[in-house]
């Protein structure tokens, strides 16, 4: 049981590096600014030198410069609050794969379980 479940969260993980990888080459290969236009097909133009969007989709932006109008942009991208502090909790279940790995290998190693 605990086998399977270790095995179908290491697949999803792995799945999900898959598609974070390809979208990552997808991004870097593609030279075109891809922002989604009004007739909702990918934008065809060339970005700014150094940026990824061209000059209509906010290749011109230099970004919120104040802490107040951080949190403007913040508040207005906010949606469900489903990824609210997501990096700590990616790092709290990197850390439990760890000891899982970790638990696995001493149990194979004491012979406790096969393979
Ligand atoms: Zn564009």
């Amino acid at each position: 049981m605990i086998l399977k479940l270790i095995r179908l969260t290491s697949l999803t993980i792995q799945k999900i590096k898959y598609v974070q990888q390809t979208m990552k080459e997808a991004r870097d290969n593609n030279p075109l600014c891809g922002a989604r236009t009004r007739s909702n097909n990918p934008c065809a133009k060339y970005p700014i030198k150094g940026k990824r969007r061209c000059r209509l989709h906010g290749g011109l932006s230099t970004g919120p410069k104040t802490a107040e109008g951080r949190a403007r942009i913040a508040a207005a991208q906010f949606k469900h609050g489903r990824y609210v502090n997501w990096r700590a909790r990616r790092a709290k279940e990197k850390l439990y794969y760890q000891k899982i790995r970790l638990v696995m290998a001493q149990a194979k190693e004491a012979g406790l379980i096969e393979h």
